[in-house]
């Protein structure tokens, strides 16, 4: 055996460093926090050797007793928190604690700005964990052993925070992990056992597994050789207490302990289901959204017990992905301790916590927009782009989902997303059908865009959609309380009531008189170029805009997904005319041949970019332009 032996010094990843600056500076005044997140680790690691244990009881070695326990050493200005739990192999060691594992980091370090009190707010996306350590400590010491592997396994990391790591195989042992705090100069105060208890029983109550400190001796009792503990917590699972004892600031710490963020959430919900299919639920909303959402690996943020007994993390099953950023435990009292990712695919008592449990999380946010609107219009920025897959994800709610969704719209000056559509419902004109909405890339392209013309001067509400996932979100949304939504870029016309007969003939009449001006531009224009050519009434100070018809893909999507380098079939537009409009009238005048071909396509160009498509020869269209103003110069 040789111990010592071995010893490598390795370069963290280069993004660790800089997190770990940000975080020592932006958590500084909450400092803390180091223990709860020790603590927290320390109790997962705790529950996973229980779980593993389930199937190889030889894990236990002779020390079936779980706890944490936490020393402190005036002399040597230690603290040292640690655990008999699952503990970890040199492997493990060098892939979890030298890297901050996760695909989004070099994303969340990119996002920094070097602006300390802005990227102090980007620290709350990321989650704090082991590195909440240098905080306090100036140099880290972990030593730990994988249960089940020989004391000659044992494995001793060692740091400064300073850009490298040493890691070395040494002898240890008990099983499980020792984490050692040599603390900064000023950071004395955590030398002190009733400064660490109190910390214990304000952030670490709730943990489930007994946190034991050494008893104080009192006056002249001698020292003995093995000091004795005592537990610190209560140590019963919080989730399992009723809920009038749980006050606010407890819910709030064992949000903290699963999310690993350090803000308190922003609502939580808290429900014991009795009867065939027994279990608990604690779920919470965070108030922020993680930098990682739209990461594909993203952890689900839901742990799995049975009676009591951790099962597993990210329990996917649990929840749909568009709620994915609900934290919090379910624990089943029914379901077999040996279950498995397999078993919860197809699993009807997994089935039903997991629809009971989207009711809940829908039900929670219904009542939060009902009777705290700002704290909801808090959640829908963080979350609401998620909230917007739920219809396409989750048919069964889609009608709930949809109650949910905030847009901007035409009612409302900026580009906020706070119409409801029972708000703009509850508004709708007389003889109104439909929900209007525009979909477009930006927030100024949709709220100029020339569709929105006629229902300007009728005074029609209309939404304003630019987020991506908008068009995805309409293809699996089109009615609402039977209303049906409709896209004011797509199909003819048709405001129904909104048009009075009058209108309606006049319309009739105008697209008679001006058949022969219909016809000249859909030659010129060409088949390739254009569906077809009509007369608009959707337009009041544009000369011409695009459209699509109902059934096809929209522009704004084929846009979308070609930039995504996916395959879409572009659908071709029908160009629609404003014949009240001067320069379609000079249009129409004109008889050379030329300049009417110029102008013609110089009209269905313009109407092209206003939409914000890309012109298929944009140099053609400049020279055109250029043309059109040399003649005006020379009047
Ligand atoms: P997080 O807990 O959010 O994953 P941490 O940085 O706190 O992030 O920890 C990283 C990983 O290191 C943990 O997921 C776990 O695998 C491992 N780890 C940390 N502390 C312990 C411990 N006391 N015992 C066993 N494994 C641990």
């Amino acid at each position: 055996m040789t111990v010592e032996a071995h010893k490598e010094t390795l370069d963290f990843q280069a993004e660790v460093s800089q997190v770990l600056n940000l975080m020592i500076r932006s958590l500084y005044s909450n400092k803390e926090i180091f223990l709860r997140e020790l603590i927290s680790n320390a109790s997962d690691a705790a529950e996973k050797l229980r779980f593993e244990a389930l199937t190889d009881e030889a894990l236990f070695e002779d020390d079936p007793n779980l706890r944490i326990r936490v020393d402190f050493d005036k002399e040597r200005r230690t603290v040292t928190i640690s655990d008999n739990g699952i503990g970890m192999s040199r492997q493990e060691v060098s892939e979890t604690i030298g890297t901050i594992a996760s695909s989004g980091t070099r994303q969340f370090v990119e996002a920094l700005t070097g602006d300390q009190a802005k990227d102090s707010q980007l620290i709350g996306q990321f989650g704090v964990g082991f590195y909440s350590s240098f905080i306090v400590a100036d140099k880290v010491t972990l030593v730990t052993r994988r249960a089940g592997l020989g004391p000659e396994h044992g494995v001793r990391w060692e740091s400064t925070g300073e850009g490298s790591y040493t890691l070395e195989t040494v002898e240890k042992q008990g099983r499980g992990t020792d984490v050692i705090l040599h603390l900064r100069e000023d950071e004395s105060e955590f030398l002190e056992g009733y400064r660490l208890r109190s910390i214990i029983s304000k952030f670490s109550d709730h943990i489930a597994i007994p946190i034991e400190m050494r008893k104080e001796s009192h006056g002249e009792e001698e020292e003995k050789d093995e000091p004795e503990y005592e537990a610190v917590n209560k140590g019963s699972a919080l989730w399992m207490r009723p809920k009038s004892e749980i006050s606010d600031e407890e819910y709030a710490e064992f949000y903290k302990h699963v999310s690993h963020d350090f803000e308190e959430p922003l609502a939580h919900v808290h429900t014991r289901v009795e009867g065939t299919n027994e279990y608990t639920a604690l779920l919470y909303i965070p108030k922020r959204a993680p930098f990682d959402l739209w990461d594909r690996d993203q952890k689900h943020g839901i742990k799995l017990y049975v009676r009591r007994v951790f099962i597993m993390d990210e329990a996917d099953k649990l929840l749909p992905h568009y709620l994915r950023f609900v934290k919090g435990i379910v624990d089943s009292d029914d379901l077999p301790l040996n279950v498995s990712r397999e078993i919860l695919q197809h699993n009807r008592k997994i089935d039903t916590i997991r629809s009971a449990n989207v009711k809940r999380i829908l039900g929670l946010l219904e009542k939060m927009a009902k009777n705290e609107p700002e704290k909801y219009a808090e959640f829908w920025k963080q979350f609401g782009k998620v909230m917007k897959e739920g219809p396409a994800e989750d048919y069964a709610n889609r009608e709930r989902i949809a109650g949910l969704l905030r847009f901007a719209s035409t009612a409302g000056e900026g580009d906020e997303q706070n119409v409801s559509l029972d708000d703009y419902i509850g508004r709708m004109k007389e003889g109104q059908e439909k929900i209007y909405y525009i979909t477009a890339d930006s927030m100024p392209a949709a709220r100029h865009s020339p569709h929105l013309e006629v229902f300007r001067k009728k005074d029609v509400e209309v939404l304003l959609l630019a987020d991506r996932v908008d068009e995805w979100l309409l293809s699996h949304l089109t009615e609402y309380k039977e209303k049906p939504l409709q896209s004011v870029a797509k199909g003819e016309l048709d405001l129904g009531e909104l048009e009075d007969k009058e209108e309606k003939k006049e319309h009739e009449e105008a697209a008679k008189e001006h058949k022969d001006l219909v016809e000249r531009l859909k030659k010129v224009l060409g088949e390739d170029a254009v569906k077809d050519v009509r007369v608009s009434f959707r337009l009041t100070d544009s000369p011409a805009c695009l459209v699509v018809e109902d059934y096809d893909m929209s522009a704004n999507l084929a846009r979308l997904l070609k930039s995504a380098g996916q395959e879409a079939p572009s659908p071709k537009p029908i160009m629609e005319i404003n014949t009240g409009h001067p320069l379609v009238e000079r249009l129409e005048a004109e008889t050379d041949e030329e300049r009417f071909t110029d102008l013609a396509k110089v009209l269905f160009d313009q109407a092209l970019l206003a939409e914000g498509g890309q012109l298929e020869d944009p140099a053609s269209f400049v020279r055109r332009l250029n043309d059109l103003m040399l003649k005006l110069a020379e009047k």
